[in-house]
This record gives structure tokens, C-alpha cells and sequence, in this order.
């Protein structure tokens, strides 16, 4: 089994230098799982479709749909680009490899904990820090724009706002200096869930449904709904960073007026 993989690996990396496997497929990984994973929900949005799982009754026109979408293809090329380019050195010098044997699985997996822990932590404070009067003003409300949010709005943000989440982002593989795979695992897992927790939609089948301490959609999406001196749920990923700084309160007391109505009425 090990020796299928390293030879799956060989033959889809083999043609590729490191710094190519670095920049130019890991951008490429990114915009696949990032488009992929974000086109159902904006097309969800587009034609009604899963409108009794939708959490806000408000729509965005396709204009305005598209007007993000352009914007970010122009920030993923002049902005994400130059970042993997001009941080590949320091990657190299932590350790990156891209090289066989591949990692075991429980490395893999760890790995991969520990950045979505730490990404977290990082996210809350820079982000309660960018609801700041001025960093909102001038910075944070680009990201706020789409108080209705769609999947493909996850990475719509200021520049300054995307190197700071980029920091967030690569904070723990810079640290660690993993395998090449480990780092692509991570990218493909941390866009699938802002990616869902922008969606706009709360399905039974949502991971903050069976994942414990999990945001998910409906977490973020009060986040956007709000105004920004009393959107609280700061946290990327989990609840209890809010939880812990009681930042997410006026989430916990709507949604309890939510459940006791038995209805959505936000
Ligand atoms: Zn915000
Ligand atoms: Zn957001």
C-alpha cells in the first residue's frame, strides 16, 4: 500500500522542481479546491435551490456575485501568487520537502490538528483586532461587504486583510516545515471550511452538526449579518475561543430566542 502511494506521488510530482510544486501547483490546488467547493452554493443562491436550509432570506443579484468573483481571480493572481513565490525560501529553510518517503498518517493528521488550532487562535485575535474602528473602517469592511454571504465571499478581503489571513494560514507549516503533501491536505481542508462556513446555508448534513466546538456556517453567518461592533464569533474554525472571551453572547442569546420560537427568523 505504502509503495502505491509513493509511486501515485512519484508520478505526479516527478515532473515538477520543488519551487513549481511550491508556487504554481499549490496556487493551482488552491483555485481547484477553492472554485469546487464554492460554486454549489452560489449556484444554490442563483436558482432557489435548498431555499428551507438557507439561513438569511436575503439574496445577492448576480452582479454582485460576479463582481466578487473578478475581483478575487485578480487577488488570487497578483496577491496569493507573489506570497507562495516570495515564501518559498522560508519554507525551504523550515523544512519543506517534497520528497519520498511520505509522511506516516498520524503525522499527517497531527500536522494538520495543531495548524487548525493554531490558525484559529491567531484568526480570533487578528480578526477582533480588525473590528477595531479603524482597521474596520479601512481594512475588515471590504470582507463585510457580502453581509449576505455565499462561499466565494469567504476570501473576498482587502489585501492587507488576505496577507494577514495568508500569515494565519501558513503560520503552522512555516513552524513545522512539512511534507508537501501535508501542506496541500491543509490547504484543501482550511478552504473547504471557511469556504462552508460562508455558504450561507445550514444543511442537516453541515459538519457543526456531528463535530464538536465546530462553527460551521450558522456561527460565521451571524458574524455577517451583524453589525461590526456587535458581531462577536470571531474564531475561524471552532466556538470556544469566543466562547472562553464571551465574544459570542449576543450569538448564544439569538439563537436561544431562535430555538424557543421554533423558527428562523434571522
Ligand atoms: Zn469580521
Ligand atoms: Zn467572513
Amino acid at each position: 500500500m505504502a509503495s502505491a502511494l509513493d509511486s501515485a506521488w512519484q508520478a505526479v510530482t516527478g515532473n515538477f522542481s520543488e519551487f513549481q510544486l511550491a508556487t504554481l501547483v499549490t496556487f493551482l490546488i488552491h483555485e481547484t479546491a477553492f472554485f469546487l467547493s464554492g460554486l454549489p452554493s452560489l449556484l444554490f443562491e442563483r436558482f432557489g435551490l435548498f431555499a428551507k436550509y438557507k439561513i438569511q432570506k436575503k439574496s445577492n443579484t448576480s452582479a454582485y456575485q460576479i463582481r466578487c468573483v473578478l475581483r478575487l481571480i485578480l487577488y488570487h493572481v497578483c496577491v496569493n501568487l507573489p506570497i507562495m513565490i516570495f515564501s518559498y525560501p522560508a519554507f525551504k529553510f523550515m523544512g519543506l520537502r517534497s520528497s519520498l518517503p511520505l509522511p506516516h498518517w498520524t503525522v499527517v493528521v497531527s500536522q494538520v490538528v495543531f495548524y487548525f488550532l493554531l490558525e484559529d487562535f491567531i484568526f480570533y485575535w487578528g480578526h477582533r483586532a480588525l473590528h477595531t474602528k479603524w482597521l474596520y473602517k479601512h481594512v475588515h469592511s471590504v470582507h463585510h461587504e457580502y453581509a449576505t454571504p455565499f462561499g466565494l465571499a469567504s476570501e473576498y478581503a482587502h489585501p492587507a486583510e488576505i496577507l494577514f489571513l495568508g500569515f494565519a494560514t501558513v503560520a503552522g507549516p512555516a513552524i513545522t516545515g512539512p511534507h508537501m503533501l501535508t501542506l496541500w491536505i491543509w490547504i484543501v481542508l482550511r478552504v473547504v471550511e471557511t469556504v462552508e462556513a460562508h455558504s450561507g446555508y445550514h444543511f442537516p448534513w453541515s459538519p457543526s452538526n456531528f463535530l464538536p466546538l465546530y462553527g460551521g456556517s450558522e456561527f460565521h453567518d451571524y458574524h455577517h449579518r451583524v453589525l461590526y461592533t456587535k458581531s462577536g464569533n470571531y474564531a475561524s474554525t471552532f466556538v470556544y475561543m469566543d466562547w472562553l472571551f464571551g465574544t459570542d453572547k449576543d450569538y448564544r442569546k439569538a439563537k436561544a430566542v431562535e430555538e424557543k420560537e421554533g423558527k428562523k427568523k434571522l
